[in-house]
């Protein structure tokens, strides 16, 4: 059984004090300064039992992780700083206790890393599976973050890292495999690229940046869309975790990935490794609005557009 609301809230809000911390959790707003100059980005994600995530498959901690990964990504691709987090969390009332705990401890672990306090949220009881909803509150110099909609004719297009781990590794469990945890970071452990997004604002380097939550194929649609422009990808750049025709698929079409994809105008140069993450160029961005794929070979053919598939599906 969890902890009464209350002595749970409480248990929160020892757990994620620190010096790092500051203000926050215990009354009834978080008051939060920002530095002179800047201006604030808010972003919210949900982690839904069953949609998100499934119990059976994934250690409360990795929950705990990519909840306030999802947010942290969100922040990183308009080359923001994180500032503070809120999470909301409705728990089942036959939870155990060392779920939760369990939960946190991912969850914190990563806040920490990025000195992220968790300044609030809500606990509640939900009448069925784990809903946890985070907000992270960024912030950077006014008018400075990068939008999806600043990619022009002639730009290049990148990744950070690799595609198609996460995907491959959903499939598997969805054909019964136990994977371990530790030796499948990427899926359980994502990385938000938050220096990565941080460097190429400071640097100036990007034109418009998305982060790849959906798979390569959606957010380069989206990103294309609100920029009013179409793009043509290079499927022997694209950056695969696997190989054979599997890799291609799973790269240009799995979710979960966490990393950025970002347009740069063709003068620029962009550093091989930010942060220790790999910067792939993969395309082109041309007038229109069509997205094509360059195959091996020469051919360009349409490149589909394959939205993200839910745990459930
Ligand atoms: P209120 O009823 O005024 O919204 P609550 O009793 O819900 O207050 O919360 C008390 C304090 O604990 C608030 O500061 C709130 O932000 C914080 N809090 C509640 N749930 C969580 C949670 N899951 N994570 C972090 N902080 C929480
Ligand atoms: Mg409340």
């Amino acid at each position: 059984m969890p902890l009464r609301e209350k002595q749970l809230i409480a248990r929160i809000r020892r757990r994620s004090s620190g010096p790092w911390a500051g203000l926050g959790i215990g009354d009834d707003c978080a008051v939060l300064r920002l530095p002179r100059g800047e201006e604030v980005l808010v972003t919210t994600d949900f982690s839904l039992e069953g949609v998100h995530f499934r119990r059976e498959w994934h250690p409360a901690d990795a929950v705990g992780h990519r909840c306030l990964a999802r947010g942290l990504s969100d922040i990183a691709a308009m080359g923001a700083t994180p500032r503070a987090a809120f999470l909301s969390l409705a728990l089942p009332a036959d939870i155990e206790q060392h779920w939760v705990d369990e939960f946190l401890s991912g969850f914190l672990k990563l806040a920490k890393k990025y000195l992220v306090p968790l300044a609030g949220g809500d606990t509640a009881q939900s009448p069925d599976g784990v809903l946890a909803d985070i907000v992270v509150l960024g912030s950077m110099p006014a008018g400075k973050a990068i939008l999806r909609s600043g990619a022009k004719p002639g730009d290049l297009i990148y990744v950070t890292g690799r595609l198609g781990e996460p995907l491959a590794d959903l499939n598997r469990m969805r054909k019964g495999e136990t994977l371990r945890p530790g030796q499948h970071r990427k899926h359980f452990y994502p990385e938000p690229r938050v220096d990565v997004g941080k460097y190429l604002r400071k640097h100036k380097l990007a034109s418009a940046m998305i982060d790849i939550s959906d798979g390569l194929s959606t957010d380069l649609s989206h990103m294309c869309e609100e920029s009013g422009v179409g793009a043509v990808v290079e499927a022997e750049a694209v950056p695969k975790a696997a190989g054979g025709k599997d890799g291609l698929a799973l790269a240009l079409h799995g979710g979960d990935e966490y990393e950025l994809l970002f347009t740069s105008p063709a003068d620029r140069r962009i550093p091989k490794q930010i942060a220790h993450v790999p910067i792939t160029y993969i395309g082109k961005i041309v007038r229109g609005q069509k997205l094509n794929l360059i195959v091996p070979g020469g051919r360009s053919e349409p490149l589909p557009v394959r939205g993200w598939e839910h745990f459930n599906g």
